[in-house]
């Protein structure tokens, strides 16, 4: 490979803080409010102009796993106020634009310094130990210092640069569930369940006299068109396999594909008979990200962890979500997708890497296999996660201790008498 020399310079210190949260997705607005509100001086890089991550850059909707409580209860609250909230069957939904404003509207109260457009590029290294990130901008590479970098970028940036043991898809061929490029569609009643619609999709294709496959197994949970109050429903049905989340020219293509497929189904959508309105709005501005980097912990959730429903006494999270497999390869026989599973644990180790200091990890990129993670995914976990390590670090600053000192005994406790519900044991 060819390659280039990059000259070192001098970067202006643009930020000291106690903590920074690299990405301000689900998790990282959870580690985020959690810490500022335990008092550290907290800063939030978010490379998109919004906060909610998957939530509102991706459309990803319903919000599974919100009943836990402290900080992902109060988001609910706000929601739900804001009248942005609503139940459906058996789970609720949101609307992501009134999450924009309160996400902002919450993290302002609680002195979240959150800013946007600025990429995390790579970690400030003192040896082993992270002290800041180097950020990417309009305004050029800069440096932020902090006590505690937390990654909540889902995929693990700050982590893979700092040097931390990655692991990357399932264990037999390396490969990350597939990509889903959600879309918003109007004209229809929403809340179709993807039963139903698999059936009526495949003969709307007939009779457009469509020999184009179905981008998924009826098992998969897709087509869904999800509805959303006062927002066009939104679609999870497009699915593209094969790629590869942390490669950018993977990723155009994985877009530029999930756009096609959004076509093709508006159109047969539109096939079925009654639904002649179905008409697309818009394609989510992010690529919906399932799976990528997971960032090797002092403990590593799997799937036997799940089906024992464990329990740990530093635990600071816990889910009843199914093993949610989309099959890599778009085969779902080889997949154990919605094995039976108890409800479990997230013990605080899953989320202090090996083998360096300074740093903590939330949401989609902790330390677990490619079939726990499956489960542990969903928006209202990695909050929680987030919540747990915001307060972790703000504990570490004020004791002036390494993050892997925080006791995760005592975590577990003052999560409890913050509101938080563990669901196992
Ligand atoms: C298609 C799809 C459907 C899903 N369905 C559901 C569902 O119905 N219900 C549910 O609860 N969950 C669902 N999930 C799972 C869930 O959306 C994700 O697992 C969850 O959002 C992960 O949260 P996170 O905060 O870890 O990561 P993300 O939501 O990915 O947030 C990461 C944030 O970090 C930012 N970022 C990344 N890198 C950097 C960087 N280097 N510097 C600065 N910022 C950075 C990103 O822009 C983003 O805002 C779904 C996921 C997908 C893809």
């Amino acid at each position: 490979m060819r390659t280039i020399h990059e000259p070192a310079r001098e970067l202006e210190v643009e930020v000291e803080a106690d903590v920074i949260v690299a990405g301000g997705g689900p998790a990282g607005v959870g580690a985020a409010l959690a810490a500022a509100r335990e008092g550290a001086r907290t800063v939030l890089f978010e490379r998109f102009g919004m906060l909610g991550g998957m939530w509102t850059a991706a459309l990803v909707n319903p919000l599974f796993q919100q009943q836990n409580g402290w900080l992902v209860a109060e988001l609910v609250q706000r929601l739900e106020a804001a009248g942005g909230w609503q139940k459906q069957d058996w789970f609720w939904t949101f609307n992501p634009e009134v999450l924009k404003g309160v996400l902002e509207e919450t993290l302002a109260e609680a002195g979240v310094d959150f800013r946007y457009f600025t990429w995390c590029a790579a970690p400030v290294m003192d040896e082993h130990r992270v002290t800041g990130v180097i950020t990417e901008s309009k305004a050029g590479r800069r440096a932020a210092l902090a006590s505690i970098v937390i990654d909540a970028t889902g995929d693990g940036d700050v982590a893979a640069g700092a040097g931390a043991e990655v692991a990357f898809g399932r264990s037999s061929d390396g490969l990350v569930q597939p990509a889903t490029l959600m879309f918003q569609l109007d004209g229809v009643e929403g809340n179709h369940h993807p039963r139903d619609l698999y059936p009526a999709l495949q003969e709307a294709l007939a009779a457009l006299g469509s020999d184009w496959q179905l981008p998924f197994g009826q098992v998969n949970y897709a087509p869904w068109i999800i509805a959303v109050p006062n927002h066009p429903a939104v679609v999870q049905a497009t699915h593209i396999y094969e790629y590869n989340p942390l490669d950018p020219k993977s990723l155009t293509g994985a877009m530029v594909e999930g756009r096609r497929q959004a076509r093709k189904l508006s159109r047969a959508f539109q096939a079925i008979p009654g639904w002649e309105q179905a008409r697309l709005v818009n394609t989510a501005s992010a690529l919906g990200i399932r799976e990528s980097r997971r960032v090797r912990g002092l403990y590593s959730l799997c799937l036997e962890d799940l089906q024992r429903g464990a329990t740990f006494p530093d635990a600071v999270a816990s889910c009843s979500f199914c093993v949610d497999i989309h099959a890599p390869d778009g085969n779902s026989a080889n997949t154990p997708h919605h094995a039976p599973i108890k409800p479990y644990e997230i013990p605080y180790r899953c989320l202090v890497p090996k083998g360096v200091d300074g740093l903590l990890v939330c949401g989609r990129c902790i330390s677990g296999t490619h079939e726990a993670h499956a489960s542990y995914r969903v928006t209202g976990t990695c909050m929680a996660m987030g919540q747990a390590v915001g307060l972790a670090a703000a504990n570490a600053v004020q004791q002036t201790i390494a993050p892997r000192e925080v006791d995760g005994v005592w975590l577990r406790r003052a999560l409890g008498e913050r509101g938080y519900t563990f669901l196992a044991g």
